[in-house]
């Protein structure tokens, strides 16, 4: 069995940013657990598919291949064979995760390719309920947090630059939508694992936070 990193938070804390820093560092492979489940909700709204009916959604599901593949070490999302990754980071993508991910359905569909990936590599996973849920006896993990200003304002931040029109205030409020859906929800609703660190990054840096990490992880090492 590989060394398993668990990296839990809510929306926009840095999770993806500092996990694919952390894991170069480290050599381990970075999975990103938020890309398969936006994989899910875009092929949900091409079909549009309505979540709310049981049998609809599982036909759905059952059509759909889901697999992830690396390019220049950079995670790929496939789609039934279709490379999907440039179109899963719009907002209506991110609205529509939040709502199919709290369908037991749609976890249980991604739990095998998750637990496969960890149980035959190194791998740091990032999503909601990883050290909860799918990688219990992980070896570290942290609760990556950040108050929702700072949050709202580095997804703002990261708009911007790509060009994308959108206000503070409506980033703000889609995540604190998210947050409330993600924390509430009936099945793995994202809480810190009683084991894990908790690395509130509000007013850290990158590079503060991917040491923070990188440290806790050597010292797990160094005393197994
Ligand atoms: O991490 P990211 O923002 O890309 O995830 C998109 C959505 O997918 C989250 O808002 C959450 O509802 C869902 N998700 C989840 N469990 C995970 C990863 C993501 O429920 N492990």
């Amino acid at each position: 069995m590989g060394m398993n990193i668990a990296i839990d938070g809510p929306a926009g804390a840095g999770k993806s940013t500092i996990a694919k820093m952390v894991a170069q560092r480290l050599h381990f492979i970075y999975v990103d657990t938020g890309a398969m489940y936006r994989t899910i909700a875009l092929s949900l709204l091409r079909s549009g598919t309505d979540c709310e009916d049981e049998r609809a959604l599982s036909e759905a599901l059952e059509q759909m291949d889901i697999r992830i593949g690396y390019e220049n070490g950079t995670q790929q999302m496939l789609l039934n064979g279709e490379n999907v990754t440039g179109l899963i980071r719009t907002e209506q993508v991110s609205q529509m995760a939040s709502i199919s991910s709290a369908k037991p359905i749609v976890r249980e569909k991604l739990m095998d390719l998750q637990r496969t990936l960890a149980r035959e590599n190194d791998v740091l996973m990032d999503g909601r309920d990883i050290g909860t849920r799918i990688l219990p006896d992980a070896q570290v993990k942290i609760f990556l947090t950040a108050s929702v200003q700072a949050r709202a304002q580095r997804r703002f931040k990261e708009m911007q630059e790509k060009g994308i029109p959108c206000t503070l205030e409506e980033i703000q409020s889609d995540i604190e939508e998210r947050d409330y859906r993600d924390m509430h929800r009936d099945t793995a609703p994202l809480v810190q694992a009683e084991d894990a660190v908790l690395v509130d990054t509000s007013d850290m840096t990158i590079d503060e936070v991917t040491q923070e990490i990188v440290r806790l992880v050597e010292q797990k090492r160094s005393g197994m």
